[in-house]
């Protein structure tokens, strides 16, 4: 067998000799935060340069416009995804850290390819658009993106150095009620206040609350309130998400939040649609030879990798779990702040587009770049990945498909 750890320091030699370019792409993306969909920006970064290292690439893959796939090596090794995520938020920019991802991902394709034609690997560098909202991944998924692929990787930026990502399954509603307008003086017996009913389903849902799953999660807002005080509203929107550790508890959890909601119809005689948006973002369904391979490489650069407890999280959703339940797959986080600073929040958009997003950016880089030469050389490592992958559909933990809960 080869030496790993000669290959190893070529792989890492390899990141060091991009690194002013890797940050560049990073802090590019960072000075420019685009919306999903919107990503035009960064998909052109990162497709030029990885038509510049030999990639072969295919821009707006997938019919969508900012999505890409760029391809390396043709042996009959194992095939590995990298993904490369680059939307940011409204208003608070790239406060999820995408760049960091994006750069990383990006790093680590470069690095590996390399290596592809004398370790007989292949290698498909993944843009992935529209994670915080969309859920890019998964129309690609619908598409092709992930056929062959044996393992999919990526890291996602945070406040710890984690193993795993309390990825839960999320699925999103929106919520209209309507009724009947009248002068809110002269004739409001004539009115059914659609407004009321919108709030009496906001405080059947605070009220189911109690009874649900400590680590279940439902929150809302009011998208349509009325016009004026003085008419009664004919119409109320509310938008929901609804969030439960499995795809299973979500469905049932599903049926609670919309009897809950349905009944502020009942009580003020109005009527109440709602339309589940689609894709629902599955749970992760960590592969844990994967998350070790990971550990062994992380721990490389210094790091020192945690497993998360119920003090020690970061709870969120991803479309990334999608991906988990059709192909092994990873989604641990990178330290780019301290452990009490939030994503999604104007500080952590700050860390991201910082020195220690930078640094996270080449530790990813190196990390996810020795797992690819760590799979490519040692076959045994993607049998061993294959059956806890195998183990986790035969116990219902990953449904073999991308698509979940596409309604009701
Ligand atoms: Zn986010
Ligand atoms: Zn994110």
């Amino acid at each position: 067998m080869a030496d790993i750890a000669a290959l190893k320091s070529r792989v890492d030699a390899a990141v060091a000799s991009d690194t002013d370019h890797l940050i560049g792409i990073s802090r590019q993306i960072h000075g420019r935060p685009e919306l999903a969909f919107e990503e035009r920006h960064a998909h052109d970064l990162l497709t030029g340069a990885l038509e510049d290292a030999g990639f072969q690439v295919e821009r707006s893959a997938f019919g969508l416009d900012t999505a890409f796939a760029a391809r390396v090596g043709s042996g009959d090794g194992p095939l590995v995804a990298i993904l490369c995520e680059y939307d940011a938020l409204p208003g608070i920019g790239h406060a999820c850290g995408h760049n960091v991802i994006a750069a990383a991902g990006l790093g680590a394709g470069l690095a590996a390819a390399r290596f592809a034609e004398e370790l007989g690997g292949s290698l498909v560098v993944l843009g992935t658009p529209a994670e915080e909202g969309g859920g890019g991944k998964v129309m690609m998924a619908e598409r092709g993106a992930f056929e062959g692929v044996d393992a999919a990787l990526m890291i996602h930026p945070a406040g710890l150095d984690l193993a795993r990502f309390g990825a839960i399954a999320i699925q999103q509603v929106a919520v209209t009620y309507r009724g009947h307008a009248a002068h809110a003086a002269a004739a409001p017996h004539l009115g059914r206040n659609a407004l009321d009913a919108a709030v009496l389903g906001y405080v059947n849902v605070a009220a189911l609350r109690q009874h649900i799953l400590p680590t279940e999660r439902i929150h809302g807002i009011f998208t349509d309130g009325g016009r004026a005080p003085n008419v009664v509203p004919e119409s109320a929107s509310t938008f929901w998400y609804v969030r439960s550790p499995t795809v299973a508890g979500l469905a049932a959890l599903k049926e609670r939040v919309m009897a809950a909601l349905e009944a502020g119809a009942t009580a003020t005689g109005c009527t109440v649609e709602h339309e589940w948006q689609h894709p629902a973002y599955a749970d992760m369904v960590d592969n844990d030879v994967l998350v070790d391979l990971y550990r062994q490489n992380v721990e490389r650069t210094g790091r020192t990798l945690v497993e998360p407890d119920d003090q020690i999280k970061v709870v969120g959703s991803t479309d990334m779990g999608n991906v988990s339940h059709l192909v092994p797959s990873i989604h641990p986080t990178i330290a780019v702040s301290p452990p009490n600073v939030p994503i999604h929040t104007t500080d952590f958009e700050r860390f991201a587009g910082g020195s220690e997003g930078d640094r996270a950016v080449i530790d990813g880089a190196r990390t996810l770049a020795g797992m690819v030469v760590d799979l490519w050389v040692d076959r045994s490592l993607l049998t061993a990945v294959k059956e806890d992958f195998a183990a986790a559909r035969a116990a219902g933990r990953a449904s073999g498909r991308a698509s979940v809960l596409t309604g009701s």
